[in-house]
């Protein structure tokens, strides 16, 4: 099979640098807990578990998590996270690795300088999703959009008020939630918070041309692979689009069919984890 590469796909700076960061820990000389994934990539989770690094029971919540820890390092995600979670971390004697991209961090204060000059604040994300829980700990008067069903049922007192949004959104998807705002508050400041990894990788998708097959490979975990995949196929209906995390992932395809794929990925994924698609990829119709 015939394989072309998108122009800009996978790791992202944010990922490098939260990954950069934890390598520089030693995880055998200390004990150092993931509280949760730090870039939503199992592979990449299970190459850190490999190293020494130390997880607790999935089914407990952070908040859990670190209350059944003292003196010791704790790694929160690229994400962002709770901040109500730093009292904690405080109480317990227990030093926060933050990993949480700058570009998270930059949004987060340009949302709370709105917020300190008296703005009402609307934050656009998916719900629970770390990011999103994060920006929302900032202060419990931010109003939230569920990206995925958004209501617009809220008032806005203010003349003021800042329109934020989660990093790795689909661009058309939020204008279309930014015009029924319009429509029903006309002086909203729009702010779109998409960072440029995710802009970059998703405008890549416009390169697809004969190909007759788009692998977007990444966790099914991962916002930005989602969405990558999300607009993959709407842009491309009459196409196979497959989001691969393994060579599982073809086991229903057959392969055969296609002579032409366009590889991309999602921000939060290895070049380890493309390499082995890919190549398996190339086996086919050659
Ligand atoms: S996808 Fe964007 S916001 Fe998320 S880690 Fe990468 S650069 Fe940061």
């Amino acid at each position: 099979m015939k394989i072309t590469f998108a122009s800009s796909y996978g790791f992202c700076l944010g990922v490098k640098r939260a990954l950069t960061l934890v390598m520089n820990l030693d995880p055998k000389k200390e004990k150092i807990y993931l509280l949760s994934p730090i870039v939503h990539n199992s592979k990449v989770m299970d190459h850190l578990k490999n190293q020494g690094f130390l997880t607790l029971d999935d089914s407990l919540t952070i908040e859990e998590k670190l209350s059944s820890l003292h003196s010791c390092k704790v790694v929160f995600s690229a994400h962002g996270h709770d901040k109500k979670l730093e009292l904690i971390c405080q109480k317990n004697d227990l030093e926060i690795i933050d990993t949480t991209c700058p570009r998270v961090k930059a949004n987060e204060n340009s949302l709370k300088k709105d917020i300190k000059e008296g703005q009402d604040v609307i934050y656009i994300g998916i719900k629970n999703h770390p990011e999103t829980v994060s920006a929302l700990s900032l202060d419990p008067k931010i109003i939230f959009i569920d990206y995925h069903n958004p209501s617009f049922d809220f008032k806005v007192n203010k003349d003021a008020c800042s329109v934020h949004n989660q990093t790795t959104l689909i661009r058309s998807t939020l204008e279309n939630i930014y015009l029924e705002l319009k429509k029903k508050y006309k002086h909203v400041k729009l702010v779109n918070d998409i960072c440029f990894a995710t802009e970059q990788n998703q405008n890549a998708l416009d390169e697809v041309t004969i190909e007759d097959l788009i692998v977007v490979i990444g966790d099914k975990l991962s916002s930005n692979t989602k969405r990558l995949y999300e607009l993959a196929k709407q842009k491309y209906p009459l196409k196979m689009v497959i989001l691969a995390e393994d060579i599982q992932d073809f086991k229903n395809i057959n392969l055969n069919e296609f002579s032409n794929a366009f590889i991309t990925a999602g921000a939060s994924s290895p070049k380890e984890q493309i390499d082995e698609i890919v190549s398996y990829l190339k086996n086919f119709n050659n």
